[in-house]
């Protein structure tokens, strides 16, 4: 059992891991989810191919996948463009940006685990477009593409999506890793994240998955059970530069890391997901490594994380669970998905 702080090297942070005080490891007793067969198409689903949207505007009868703008925007240019000035040292300004939202599939019942890998490509490109046709814009200097999935983050629309907010600030955890990987880069010469992942290969217990071109491990520092983070092996700032092999290679490495969250209690594993990505403010982001961070809300089936005094009050993660037990608990869990491997209602 671990009992130690480890720090987070890209958020300069330091996490408390207190693994002695968990209860006994999760015994692998699955909780019932059959029954919730999901519907391919769902008629008042705002998702869905060819439905109406709250906005009045009707969903294209997609084959793919369907990106469009969010019908309550976070940010967007209709802001308010002259804002009230407050007193003292408080600061305003606009709320400018876009918010869109990317349906990856048709079908209703789909999650991002259950895609082909052909699909995952495709979605892949569609985030590439994105960042590219968003960050280029003169007042977008980042964009943040993101995906909230189950009720235990908010979502009650299963249908497989995600957002954008392509905004006028770069996000405070992006501006952290920028700020630090530069810094190493000055330092050492080296790029951070590729630290990181030497490190990861040579201790080698919390590696996931691992191809030709791409990994998928759970961080020594994870502030979450299961937080991981999938990457390129090669740096680059953006998806955007990621050339054919590496683009199939990373879908490999998301399906596998999904696929076994999945797997994991045999239900849809929960989390919020976000693409680290260089800011598009025109900087130097040449130490920056593109990856994406998944974090996991559920320590068990039905239990929360529970973000309280350490994390909100104090602003540092205590982690109740050891990195390397858990990386070991989804390296041991089946490869294809479990709602193909059996029948709904079977065991
Ligand atoms: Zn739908
Ligand atoms: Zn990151």
């Amino acid at each position: 059992m671990i009992w130690e702080e480890r720090w987070h090297p890209l958020r300069e942070e330091w996490i408390i891991i207190a693994a002695h005080r968990q209860n006994r490891p999760w015994n692998g007793e699955t909780i019932a989810h059959e029954g919730v067969t999901l519907p391919v198409y769902l008629p008042d689903c705002y998702l869905c191919p060819g439905n109406l949207r709250v906005s009045g505007q009707r969903n294209e009868h997609y084959a793919s996948t369907f990106v469009f703008d969010n019908d309550h925007p976070c940010v967007g240019f209709e802001a308010p463009a002259e804002v009230a000035q407050p007193p003292g040292i408080y600061q305003n300004r606009p709320a400018a940006g876009i918010a869109r939202v990317v349906c990856y599939s048709p079908n209703h019942s789909l999650a991002l685990a259950e895609l082909e890998i052909s699909e995952i490509i495709k979605l892949l490109r569609v985030w590439r477009e994105q960042y590219v046709e968003l960050g280029s814009h003169p007042q977008i200097n980042h964009v943040l593409i993101f995906e909230n999935k189950g009720e235990a983050v908010g979502v009650s629309n299963p249908h497989p999506h995600c957002q954008i907010y392509a905004t006028n600030f770069v996000f405070k955890t992006i501006e952290t890793e920028a700020r630090v990987s530069e810094r190493h880069l000055a330092e050492t010469g080296r790029v951070l994240f590729q630290d990181i992942l030497a490190a990861e290969r040579a201790d080698g217990r919390r590696i996931i998955f691992e191809n030709e071109s791409a990994v998928a491990f759970l961080p020594y520092f994870a502030r979450y059970a299961y937080e991981c983070y999938v990457a390129p092996k090669q740096t680059h700032a953006s998806i955007v530069t990621l050339d054919e092999r590496e683009l199939r290679d990373f879908a490999e490495a998301l399906k596998q890391l999904t696929v076994r969250y999945d797997n994991l209690w045999q239900m849809p594993f929960p989390y919020v997901m976000a693409l680290h990505q260089a800011p598009t403010d025109s900087g130097d982001y040449r130490g920056f490594h593109f990856h994406i961070e998944f974090h996991p809300p559920l320590r068990k089936p039905n239990l929360l994380k529970y973000l309280a005094g350490p994390e909100i009050g104090g602003g540092n993660f205590l982690s109740d669970t050891s990195p390397e037990e858990k990386a070991a608990e989804l390296r041991a869990k089946p490869t294809s998905h479990y709602k193909q491997e059996k029948p709904a209602g079977t065991q």
